[in-house]
């Protein structure tokens, strides 16, 4: 027995319940074909917010995008009908086949969510013959429902961090929960009082179990833990990777300068980035590395704050806070004779910090996930060929990297 057109459509789309295919009108020109679908059932009609009897109250024509079938672009078609509830009014009947105010099909949607995961908005317009609003919305309408979706966490550890958003200095601030390592929120800014915003915003029980919050040593982000949280100076743990940025830069600018006042005597050419890496990750066995352990040998300034740098880099892990904290101490002694102003700039705001640095290393946390995440924010940035504004960065944000559940499940 071979299956009717109407059939193989019928199983192709899952049309199921009170619809039927009714037919198949097939454009060969446009390539379009038009399944016809109606609804079967009659009398009594059920309001569907409340489930009871409901007065028919009209049709309306209505018409939603699926995927192709034999090449062609596939549309379900339907004269829906609207009831009237006496208490809720008018309202139309539901299909399984689309959420309420979309004009795709769940499959449909679903296929280009699963490629938007990989893909920047236009490449996915193209492909699907969408408009770039198009492919948006339904980006949105994800993330709503993911949000809609997820469920109240209690994390023990969170991170907090800014991220420049367009090229202007304009931030965002991210939370994460690094129990789970998902993007939380994004608030607009980076200002103390939108962070105390949103702490004040949510519920108190939601930080029950909460251990750390590390962060940046930005006084902003300090304030409004400490304006929340009575153990605040036990819950802020400085990251590392931040501590580790201020003494890069720090170096960078020692170098700077005294590759200006060398000048062409400067053996510091071309050397810049070799004196940011982390020695740890670097393979010392190539010939440029090799060149570049010869200059830290030489009398330099930049050496000197290179050592620095490199010594600071190990100490984060000890087991005991008071070895932890004399160890500091002694970095700190020793950048405060060194001569070097960027170093001894660094130097003064390690000793502010320090306490936050020592919570860090007593917690053992870092906000290396959030640098990961920094770096995936940086390519959702890059396929998304700059945002027109901040709701759509965040959007974004949260659709790649929120551990959200965005797929549109059949309504039942
Ligand atoms: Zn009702």
């Amino acid at each position: 027995m071979s299956e009717s057109l109407e059939e193989f459509y019928t199983n192709l789309l899952g049309i199921s319940g009170p619809w039927e295919v009714a037919s198949i009108q097939r454009d060969s020109r446009s390539k379009e074909v038009t399944v016809i679908v109606e609804y079967t059932e009659k009398e009594p009609y059920l309001c569907p917010e409340c489930g009871r009897t409901a007065k028919l109250h009209d049709h309306r024509k209505r018409r939603w995008r699926h995927l192709d079938s034999c090449n062609h672009k596939t549309f379900i078609e339907a004269e829906v009908p609207r009831v009237v509830c006496e208490e809720h009014g008018v309202k139309q009947v539901p299909v399984n086949w689309a959420e309420k105010h979309s004009r795709f099909t769940h499959e449909f949607e679903r296929a280009v969510l699963l490629w938007l995961k990989e893909d920047s908005i236009s490449t996915v317009a193209e492909n699907f013959s969408l408009s770039w609003d198009q492919v948006d919305r339904i980006m949105n309408r994800a993330v709503q429902r993911g949000l809609r979706r997820r469920k109240k966490s209690t994390p023990e550890h969170i991170g907090i961090d800014e991220t420049a958003f367009q090229k202007r200095h304009e931030y965002v601030t991210v939370i994460l929960d690094k129990d789970t390592d998902t993007v939380i929120d994004i608030l607009d800014d980076r200002k103390a009082k939108t962070l105390n915003k949103w702490f004040t915003e949510q519920e108190k029980s939601d930080f029950s179990r909460l251990e750390s919050i590390t962060m940046d040593m930005w006084d902003p982000f300090i304030n409004a833990v400490k304006a929340n949280f009575e153990n605040a100076e036990k819950l802020i743990a400085f990251d590392r990777f931040h501590v580790a940025g201020h003494f890069s830069k720090a170096v960078n600018k020692v170098r700077a300068m005294e590759h200006r006042e060398l000048a062409g005597a400067s053996p510091l050419a071309r050397s810049k980035y070799q004196w940011l890496k982390n020695s740890h990750n670097i393979d010392n066995r190539c010939k440029r590395r090799k060149e570049f352990m010869n200059l830290t040998r030489l009398n330099l300034k930049t050496a000197r704050a290179w050592r620095i740098k490199e010594v600071a880099a190990m100490l984060w892990n000890f087991k005991y806070m008071a070895v932890a904290e004399k160890h500091w101490e002694r970095l700190l002694g020793w950048i405060s004779r060194c001569r070097l102003k960027p170093m001894i700039a660094v130097g003064k705001m390690i000793r502010r910090f320090l306490w936050g640095i020592l919570n860090a290393i007593r917690n053992k946390v870092n906000n290396s996930m959030l640098e990961a995440k920094n770096a995936r924010i940086q390519y959702i940035k890059k396929i998304a060929c700059g945002f027109r504004n901040r709701k759509r960065f965040k959007t974004a944000i949260l659709f790649h990297l929120g551990g959200l559940d965005l797929m549109p499940s059949p309504t039942k």
